[in-house]
């Protein structure tokens, strides 16, 4: 790998760690080139991919919606605002161990479980009371 390469992957994880919002590809690639001016969008792609089979960033793919990234790695689930597009961390809201034993049972081996709430978000929800 050369240095540049790596540079460019440094950045891109520098920007998803920092992210609170789950940005898109497009949105890490907007800001990394505040850094690396220079770089291309696929560049960026690649890089995603990369820590992403990695395990270095986490990808949110939402039906319907871009792939959004993640650099909080550890278990917590999401909740994504219909009105405002908006994902917010939540958690790790508790669920019944029952759900593992069934799937072992079948043969599966669970690694992880994470769950995707779609809804309103508080924002959201306010502005629509206020309207009202
Ligand atoms: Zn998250």
């Amino acid at each position: 790998m050369t240095p540049r390469r790596t540079r460019q992957l440094d950045a891109v994880l520098d920007v998803v760690r920092v992210a609170r919002d789950h940005p898109t590809a497009d949105q890490v690639h907007d800001r990394v080139r505040l850094s690396v001016p220079r770089v291309s969008l696929g560049t960026v792609y690649r890089n995603l991919e990369k820590l992403a089979a990695d395990g270095d960033v986490r990808v949110l793919h939402l039906a319907g919606r871009q792939s959004r990234f993640d650099g909080m790695t550890t278990d917590h689930d999401h909740f994504v605002c219909d009105a405002c597009g908006g994902v917010s961390d939540l958690a790790a809201i508790a669920r019944p161990p029952a759900g593992h034993t069934r799937l072992s049972a079948e043969g599966y081996e669970v690694r992880t479980q994470t769950q995707t709430f779609f809804g309103t978000c508080p924002g959201c929800r306010a502005v629509s009371a206020a309207v009202r």
